[in-house]
């Protein structure tokens, strides 16, 4: 068994573990492949191993490798995911080209991906990253900004908005790394009792996976324990 299906299973494995251990059903818990980094191979390879949904940061990095795995397979029926930051003058491919997009901060850019995402696909299916206690990345809206903007995108035509994203601080400590999830879960609450209606919660990688499930997770986004370690210099 190739490193790629064995990681793939033991990442499995844990999930359903620990969804067992919150008596949370684990089909519930979608795992998402961050293949950031890593060529079409890797893609292929996690693919011939049932993992059909790939998350991605880098718009061109994803574009060539999405034509690259077309090229080789052109039978494999893969789920892209955008998941990085948005600069509002990208939108127009990740429009066409993506499935999801979870890192939707601002209403320029939901717009613009309304607009853009072409006629003959579903809607896009979009979180809204918000930038809850101690974030890691300067993206996402306030929780205080995140009611309203929840709701203009949730009237957006071409847009599916599913739920909230977030990507908390690294933090070693388990019970440390469940409070922001906690606090995007709650946000989501108050946005379903308020009539949104929201199924996804897509927070947890490798290093907080058990917190993230704990706290509700339905997709989580994980690259390093499928892939290894990410080699920037490349
Ligand atoms: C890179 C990345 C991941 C995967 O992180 P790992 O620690 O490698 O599992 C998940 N989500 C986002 C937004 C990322 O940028």
């Amino acid at each position: 068994m190739s490193s790629i299906s064995y990681n793939l299973q033991a990442v499995r494995d844990r999930i359903m573990a620990e969804a067992r251990a919150m008596s949370r059903d684990p089909h519930d818990i979608h795992l998402l492949a961050v293949s950031k980094t890593f060529g079409p191979d890797a893609v292929i390879e996690a693919a011939q191993s049932g993992q059909m949904a790939f998350g991605e940061n880098y718009l061109q990095e994803a574009l060539d490798k999405m034509e690259a795995v077309r090229a080789l397979h052109p039978d494999l029926q893969l789920e892209w995911h955008f998941i990085g930051p948005i600069q509002s003058n990208k939108t127009r491919p990740i429009a066409e080209h993506f499935d999801w997009v979870h890192s939707v901060d601002r209403e320029k850019i939901a717009l613009r991906l309304s607009e853009q995402r072409p006629p003959h696909l579903p809607p896009l299916n979009v979180c809204l990253q918000v930038n809850i206690s101690g974030e890691a990345s300067k993206s996402g809206a306030s929780a205080e900004e995140a009611e309203n903007l929840a709701r203009r995108i949730a009237d957006m035509p071409r847009l599916n908005l599913r739920g909230l994203m977030a990507i908390p601080e690294p933090v070693a400590d388990p019970e440390k790394q469940r409070a922001p999830f906690r606090e995007l879960r709650m946000l989501a609450e108050r946005l379903r009792a308020s009539g949104l209606k929201l199924d996804t919660l897509s927070m947890g990688m490798s290093a907080d996976l058990a917190a993230a499930i704990a706290e509700g997770a339905t997709i989580v986004r994980i690259g390093t324990a499928i892939f290894g370690k990410r080699d920037y210099a490349k």
